[in-house]
């Protein structure tokens, strides 16, 4: 019966190019806007694929570690990998893993960061975006609770975070969300963000085209 489904269902994962992925939903608003307009791409280095790789591989742990001791700790994982959406406000999001306690279903999301960022995650300086991340996963799937568990790649040390569902944090991202596509709708870039003062370049890339990008914006139709 499984493998059957599994047969069956090969390649039915599902991408819909024209939603946003929740994962970038917090990060550089103007990048997002470039990209998606089509003026911008910020190419990605043989060294940071591999790092990429190299969190994917965290992950695969991560999973096998859980299973491993699943009997003993009473925690299953229900899906990974999962891919869920939001089209009426055009997100979508993959999900690392759900888990279940025998009580509840939670959000888990495995980040592996670097020695410096797990000292400052420890104390809780949370990154936004992945606070925003995990709300809106939890805001989609309908569950309460979220843990992002944060791998330190020098010392494979782990150490989670709870998160709780916030309805007024989601309502006030979807209205984000909202604004950004009025502008995405009407042409408008977005204003640079107070990450400016290293020189972000997104927004050395627009100040450098400025008026040849001005230009095509009036010419895309929306
Ligand atoms: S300052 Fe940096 S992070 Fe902020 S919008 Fe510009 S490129 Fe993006």
């Amino acid at each position: 019966m499984v493998f059957e489904y599994l047969e069956n269902n090969e390649n039915k994962k599902e991408h819909d190019e024209s939603l946003l992925s929740i994962s970038q939903l917090g990060n550089c608003k103007m990048k997002l806007f470039l990209e998606l307009k089509k003026l911008y791409k910020e190419e990605y280095s043989t060294s940071l694929k591999r790092i990429f790789r190299v969190g994917d591989a965290f992950h695969s742990l991560i999973y096998n570690e859980i299973i491993e001791k699943s009997y003993a700790s009473g925690i299953r994982i229900v899906s990974s990998e999962q891919d869920i959406s939001m089209p009426e406000k055009k997100i979508k999001g993959r999900v690392d893993c759900i888990i279940s306690d025998g009580k509840e279903l939670m959000v888990l999301d495995i980040k592996s960061c670097s020695a410096w960022s797990f000292d400052k995650y420890q104390k809780g300086e949370i990154p936004n975006n992945y606070r925003c991340q995990i709300q809106l996963y939890l805001h989609i799937l309908g569950y309460k609770k979220g843990i992002l568990l944060f791998v330190n790649k020098n010392t494979s040390k782990t150490f989670e975070y709870l998160i709780e569902y916030d309805k007024a944090f989601v309502d006030n991202l979807l209205k984000e969300i909202n604004i950004f596509y009025d502008n995405m709708e009407n042409n408008i870039p977005p204003e640079p963000c107070n990450g400016g003062e290293w020189g972000c370049k997104a927004c050395e890339y627009f100040e450098k085209n400025k008026e040849e990008i001005l230009n095509k914006l009036k010419e895309i139709k929306s």
